[in-house]
């Protein structure tokens, strides 16, 4: 069994926790959590061991009628592996406290590429991870994942000559109540490329990527207008059928009447899914169209929920403890990750829409 110890349990840190809780050959230890907060409560209930993030702080949970378990220390030195799931720029400055225990640990995408000695993703690079001989990896952002995913098949299979991907990006989670814009649209960053481009870089390395980035008053997801230039002109049904067999992209039938990322997240609770997540990649079946080289399409990304995957994935991988195939079959297994297979017999191939004969 693999001991993991989750530090910060906010958006990320308590799905982490829950995946990890549910796979076979992982024990979670505990969470570690600076405040007595509603998220502090429900991982008591849960059974999960509570440590104080800053220890000057575990008064307030006693007075909270809060059990610890300990200090974060306490878990770092128990744990084979720690997910730091703490605000950006939190992560780097753990680094210290991890390597004083010689604990193996994966940042999140909120961290600049060199906080780790590797970036992550299953699908792109799970065996040049596992290959390599390091202490810290870097899970990247939901963003560059979903950019990941989706580009990995692509180039294996017919080359990728450029892409161009247009991220219109949520202003916050459901809980930011801080964040925005609340009535705007904003170029963000203004200037292009957008990092996300050199972050993909950082799992694909010779891939030619531009992104601009735009946000959004919307907080359920992120959606990508993608433009990619193949080294190949297949056709879209292709594509389509290349991407259909990959676990982590969901084409989105085009019968399910799903027009947007609030059906979607109302299709996910639908099928029970827990908070409602959604760990595929969302592809709009209906968008994926090709004009010679050029291939076109619109995907959706959770950003709450589409690293989690990934999470689990890295911890084997950085441990060196599986083979990609198995580790990320294990993975979507225990989670539910598929939603194609609800859709078995029904999918139906679309036809491009054209604007008539004028
Ligand atoms: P969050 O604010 O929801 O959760 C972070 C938690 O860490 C909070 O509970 C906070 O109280 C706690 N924390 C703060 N300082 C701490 C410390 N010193 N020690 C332990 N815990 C501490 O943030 P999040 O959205 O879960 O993001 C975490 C990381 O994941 C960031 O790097 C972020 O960029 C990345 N990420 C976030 C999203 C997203 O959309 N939310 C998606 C992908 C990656």
């Amino acid at each position: 069994m693999i001991h993991v110890g989750v530090n910060g349990y906010g958006t990320i840190g308590k799905r982490v926790a829950d995946a990890v809780a549910a796979q076979p050959d992982m024990r979670l230890i505990g969470v570690a959590k600076t405040r007595p907060n509603f998220e502090a409560e429900a991982a008591v209930r849960k059974g999960y061991p509570l440590y104080a993030a800053i220890p000057e702080r575990a008064d307030q949970f006693r007075d909270a009628g809060i059990d610890l378990a300990g200090e974060v220390e306490d878990m770092v030195m128990t744990a084979d592996v720690v997910v730091d799931t703490t605000p950006s720029g939190v992560g780097a400055a753990n680094r210290d406290l991890y390597e004083r225990y010689d604990t193996p640990a994966i940042l999140q995408g909120g961290e600049d590429a060199d906080a780790a000695d590797v970036s992550f993703n299953a699908r792109a690079n799970f065996d040049g991870t596992a290959a390599a001989d390091v202490d810290v990896a870097r899970v990247v952002s939901c963003n560059t994942t979903g950019l990941s995913r989706l580009l990995a098949p692509l180039v294996e299979e017919y080359g990728v000559e450029k892409a161009r991907v247009t991220l219109v990006r949520r202003g916050g989670d459901p809980g930011q109540t801080s964040r925005g814009p609340i009535n705007d649209i904003l170029p963000d960053p203004v200037t292009v490329p957008s990092h996300h481009g050199p972050d993909v870089n950082t799992i694909i390395p010779d891939v030619d990527i531009d992104t601009l980035g735009v946000k959004v008053p919307a907080t359920l997801m992120h959606l990508h207008s993608v433009n990619v230039t193949l080294e190949a002109e297949p056709t879209a049904d292709e594509v389509r059928d290349l991407l259909d067999a990959e676990s982590r992209l969901f084409l989105v039938p085009e019968k399910t009447g799903i027009d947007g990322t609030g059906k979607l997240k109302e299709f996910a609770m639908d099928t029970g899914r827990p908070r409602g997540d959604l760990w595929e990649n969302c592809i709009w079946e209906e968008s994926i169209s090709t004009e010679g080289s050029d291939l076109y399409l619109f995907q959706s990304i959770h950003q709450e929920s589409d690293v989690i995957p990934e999470n689990i994935d890295a911890i084997r991988a950085l441990l060196d403890r599986e083979d990609r195939e198995t580790s990320m079959a294990t993975t979507d297994e225990t989670l539910g990750v598929g939603l194609e297979s609800l859709f078995d017999g029904q999918r139906q191939r679309v036809v491009p829409k054209r604007n008539g004969d004028d």
